[in-house]
C-alpha cells in the first residue's frame, strides 16, 4: 500500500560505493583498536584536542592523525578529571564512526520516479532551499511553533539554536521522557536540584555505594567506572540490586536479586529499618530536612518482613543491608541511576531513593554527593530570541505537571491528527536520534511520520529514520567539526575543545554550519553573526580566561574551585528547594495532586510462560549508536538473550541456540537471537542488550544481528509526574521455529 511517506532504503540508490579514502581505512582495519603508540608514533602523528560523542560522557582526548591525514587512534586527555587519561572501549573505538564506509555521504531528497518513491542526490544549495522554503511556508501557515526538534548529543545545540531564532520552543531530548527524565524530577522534587550528567556522586571516596539496577562496569560511564574500582580497592561496600548478576553484582559484597518491578517495597523497607532501629543520620535531617514524622508514619508497617513478601528478599539481607549503610553514613550513595524510566511509578521510585540519600546524611558530605562547580560559557551575541505564542507545555493537557523538558511522546502525538482535531506540529528536524528504535509507542510514531508535512532527518548514519525523511542531510562525525566548549559542572570546573582532526569526509557538514546555512535562509543571519565557529568560541573562550590558541594546544582546561563540594562545619547550608530545606514529603507533589511520599504500587504479572523483558548496556556499544561502528561490532557483532537454565530446561532450548522473542501483544522480533544460559538471571525475566537488530539494510554491519528490545515494548507505563515512558513491563515468550515460514505458507 501507498503512503504519503514511504520508507525508502538508501542503499537503493547505489550509494554504497565508500569514499573513505583507503589510508583511513587501513589505518582503522590495519591498526589495533587499542593499540599502544608506535614508538615512532610521537614523532609522526600530529595530535588535535577532541571530546568523545560515543557516548554521553564526553571524555576528553586527542586524535592522533598521521601526515597524511588519516586519523590513526583517538587516546586520552590526562587532564581531564572525566577520564583521567583512559577512554573506554567504545571511546577508543570512536575512530569507527569517521571510518565507518555506510557513512551518509550526500544530502538525499525524496522523490517519486515511475510511481515509486525513492531519494535522489542532491547539492547542498537545493536540500537547503528546500527545507528553508518549507519551514517559511509553514511558519506563514500555521505559525514557527508548528516546527519541533528531536535531538541527542552535541549537535542538538546548533540546532535549539536555530529554532529558537525561528520561534519555536518544541525542543525534544528522548532522553528526557524515556531515560533520565524520572530521576532528575525526583531528585529535583527532594534536594531541590538534579544529579546532574555525569552524575555528582562522591565515588572515589565512599564507604558504601548502593546500586539499584545500575550497572555501572557494562554501562562505561568511564569516570564512574574508575572511582568505583577505587572505591572497592579501598574497601568500599557494594551492595547491589538487580535479578541479574550483573558485572557490578559480581564485585559486590551483596547482591540482592529482587523480584522486578517491587523496587519500591525494598526502599521503603530500608527507610522503615533506618527509621525504626534509629539508624539515620540524626543532626543531618534535623538540621536539612523537613517532613520527618510525616515519612516516618509513612513507613510504619513498611517492615523487611512486608517488603520480603513483595520483594523476595529475606527480610535478615534488608536489614543486614541497611546497617552497612548506616555504618559508613555520611560517606554513603544510594546510586540515582541514569535510565529511570521503569514502570510508570518512576518520579516516585526515585524520591525513595533521595528520601535514603537525605536519611543518610549524603548529599554535602565527602563520599556522598558532592556540591558541582563549573565554568558558565557566555553566550555569542545574537538578537533576543523571538518569544513563542504557545509551547510544548500546551500540548499536555494538564498532564505531566512535573516536566520540565518537552515529553517526546506528546510532541509526537501533537504530529497527527487526532479526535477530529487538526495537528498542532507539523514538521519536525531530528538530529542524531534514531526516533524509530529510540522511542516506544511506535504506532503513534508512524501515524505523526504519516502526517507532517516537513521532515528532515541529520545524522552521520543512514539509521532506519532517514528512511521516513524528505530531507536527509549528511553530518560529518565528531572529529571532523567544532562544537561547543564542554564546560559541564562537576568536582573540578573544567574546559575542554573538539576541534577538527580531518576534514570532513565526502559532503558531510558539521551541525554548526547545517543551522547557520538555514538560518541565513531563514532571514536570521542576525543569530548567526559569524563565518566559522571557531570565531564563536575564541570570543567565548577569551570570556572565561582562555582562548582558542590556548585550548587547541591543551584540549582541556582545569580551574580550582571558588567553593567547597561539601557542606563546611559551621555553616547553614540552603538546599535549593522552596524552603532551603530537603523535602521528605513534598508539598509540591502533594499540591499536584500527587503522593507526597513514595507508595508501593503492585505491577501486573506475566502470563503463564512468559518473562519480565529487561534490558540493559554492553561494555562496547552506545545503544544503536555504535552498532554499525565497524570497530566495535569486531567485539561484540549481536546481543543474546539470557535465560535461567530451569526455564530453558522447560522449553527444551539449548545454548547457543537461535529463537524469535514474541511478546504479550503479539510483537514478534525481526530477527533471531542466540540464547545465553546462565544462572545469573532470575527464573522470571530475560535480559538482552539494547541497541541491536537493525532492519535497514544499509546499515551492513548492524543489519540482522540480534534483536531490538523496542520492538517488543509495545506497553508503556507514562509516569503521571511527568510523562516517563515506563518500559519494563513487557513480556516475553521464546518461538523456536522461524514464525515468518509460516506467514509465507
Ligand atoms: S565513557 Fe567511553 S564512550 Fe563515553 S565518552 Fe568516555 S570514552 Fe567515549
Amino acid at each position: 500500500m501507498k503512503t504519503r511517506r514511504d520508507f525508502i532504503k538508501i542503499s537503493a540508490l547505489g550509494l554504497g560505493a565508500t569514499a573513505v579514502t583507503a589510508g583511513a581505512a587501513k589505518a582503522v582495519l590495519g591498526s589495533s583498536l587499542f593499540g599502544n603508540e608506535n614508538e615512532n608514533d610521537a614523532e609522526t602523528l600530529r595530535r588535535v584536542a577532541t571530546y568523545c560523542e560515543v557516548c554521553f560522557w564526553k571524555c576528553a582526548g586527542w586524535a592522533h592523525v598521521t601526515k597524511d591525514g588519516n586519523i590513526k587512534k583517538i587516546t586520552g586527555n590526562d587532564d581531564d578529571p572525566q577520564c583521567n587519561g583512559r577512554l573506554c572501549p567504545r571511546g577508543t573505538g570512536g575512530v569507527g564512526m569517521f571510518s565507518d564506509p555506510d557513512r551518509l555521504k550526500t544530502p538525499l531528497m525524496r522523490v517519486t520516479k515511475d510511481g515509486q518513491q525513492t531519494y535522489r542526490e542532491a547539492s547542498w544549495d537545493e536540500a537547503l532551499g528546500f527545507i528553508s522554503t518549507k519551514m517559511k511556508d509553514l511558519k506563514a501557515k500555521h505559525g514557527a511553533e508548528s516546527m519541533a526538534l528531536f535531538f541527542h548529543g552535541s549537535s542538538g545545540n546548533h540546532f535549539s539554536n536555530l529554532m529558537k531564532a525561528y520561534g519555536t520552543t518544541n525542543l525534544a531530548a528522548p532522553s528526557f521522557a524515556q531515560c533520565r527524565g524520572p530521576r532528575d524530577v525526583g531528585f529535583e522534587a527532594t534536594f531541590g536540584e538534579s544529579v546532574s550528567s555525569p552524575e555528582v556522586t562522591d565515588i572515589r571516596d565512599t564507604k558504601c555505594l548502593v546500586l539499584i539496577g545500575s550497572h555501572i562496569g557494562e554501562n562505561m560511564h568511564n569516570g564512574q567506572v574508575q572511582e568505583m574500582s577505587e572505591a572497592i580497592d579501598a574497601g568500599a561496600v557494594i551492595i547491589t540490586v538487580d535479578p541479574r548478576l550483573s558485572t557490578a553484582a559480581s564485585k559486590s559484597k551483596y547482591w540482592l536479586p529482587i523480584k522486578p518491578s517491587t523496587d519500591i517495597a525494598l526502599l521503603l523497607s530500608w527507610i522503615h529499618v533506618l527509621i525504626y532501629d534509629e539508624l539515620y543520620n540524626k543532626e543531618y535531617v534535623g538540621k536539612y530536612a523537613e517532613g520527618f514524622e510525616e515519612l516516618k508514619n509513612h513507613v510504619k508497617l513498611f517492615t523487611p518482613e512486608w517488603a520480603y513478601g513483595i520483594t523476595t528478599l529475606k527480610p535478615d539481607l534488608i536489614r543486614k543491608t541497611a546497617r552497612e549503610m548506616a555504618n559508613a553514613s555520611p560517606s554513603v550513595i544510594i546510586h540515582p541511576g541514569r535510565h529511570a524510566a521503569w514502570y510508570g511509578d518512576d518520579v516516585q521510585r526515585t524520591r525513595a531513593i533521595a528520601i535514603l540519600n537525605a536519611l543518610l546524611g549524603s548529599w554535602g558530605n565527602r563520599g556522598g554527593i558532592f556540591f558541582k562547580e563549573g565554568i558558565k560559557i557566555p553566550e555569542f551575541p545574537h538578537p533576543d530570541y523571538p518569544k513563542p505564542a504557545w509551547s510544548w507545555k500546551d500540548l499536555l493537557d494538564g498532564k505531566f505537571p512535573l516536566a520540565n523538558e518537552a515529553v517526546t511522546n506528546s510532541v509526537i502525538e501533537a504530529s497527527y491528527p487526532k479526535e477530529g482535531k487538526e495537528a498542532r506540529i507539523k514538521g519536525w528536524i531530528v538530529s542524531g536520534t534514531n526516533l524509530v528504535a529510540a522511542v516506544p509507542l511506535k504506532a503513534e510514531l508512524a501515524k505523526a511520520m504519516q502526517s507532517l508535512e516537513l521532515l528532515v532527518v541529520v545524522d552521520t548514519m543512514p539509521m532506519e529514520i532517514t528512511g521516513f525523511a524528505d530531507v536527509v542531510l549528511p553530518e560529518c562525525t565528531y572529529l571532523e567539526r567544532y562544537d561547543d566548549i564542554r564546560a559541564t559542572a562537576h568536582r573540578e570546573p573544567t574546559l575542554c575543545l573538539r576541534m577538527p582532526a580531518v576534514e570532513p569526509l565526502n559532503q558531510t557538514k558539521p551541525a554548526w554550519w547545517i543551522a547557520k546555512q538555514l538560518g541565513e535562509r531563514l532571514g536570521l543571519g542576525a543569530y548567526f553573526n559569524y563565518k566559522d565557529y571557531s570565531e564563536v568560541l575564541d570570543w567565548q573562550l577569551k570570556q572565561v580566561g582562555s582562548s582558542l590558541e590556548e585550548m587547541q594546544r591543551i584540549g582541556v582546561k582545569k580551574s580550582p574551585r571558588k567553593t567547597s563540594p561539601y557542606i563546611e562545619t559551621g555553616t547553614d547550608h540552603q538546599f535549593k528547594t522552596a524552603s532551603g530545606k530537603i523535602q521528605l514529603y513534598s508539598h509540591e507533589l502533594a499540591e499536584a495532586g500527587f503522593d507526597a511520599m513514595p507508595v508501593f504500587t503492585q505491577h501486573p504479572e506475566p502470563q503463564e510462560g512468559f518473562y519480565r523483558l529487561i534490558y540493559g548496556r554492553a561494555p562496547m556499544h552506545t545503544f544503536s549508536r555504535t552498532a554499525n561502528n565497524p570497530n566495535l561490532v569486531a567485539l561484540m557483532p549481536e546481543n543474546s538473550v539470557w535465560i535461567n537454565p530451569q526455564v530453558a530446561k522447560i522449553w527444551g532450548i539449548k545454548k547457543d541456540q537461535y529463537v524469535w522473542l514474541k511478546n504479550q501483544d503479539g510483537a514478534i522480533s525481526n530477527f533471531s537471537v542466540k540464547v545465553r544460559l546462565t544462572e545469573r538471571i532470575r527464573w522470571d525475566s530475560v535480559y538482552i542488550v539494547h541497541g541491536f537488530g537493525h532492519h535497514h539494510k544499509p546499515l551492513r554491519f548492524a543489519y540482522g544481528r540480534g534483536v531490538n528490545d523496542t520492538e517488543l515494548i509495545t506497553n508503556v507505563m507514562m509516569d503521571p509526574i511527568m510523562g516517563g515512558t515506563g518500559m519494563r513491563g513487557n513480556f516475553i515468550t521464546f518461538l523456536k521455529e522461524d514464525p515468518r515460514k509460516e506467514i509465507e505458507s
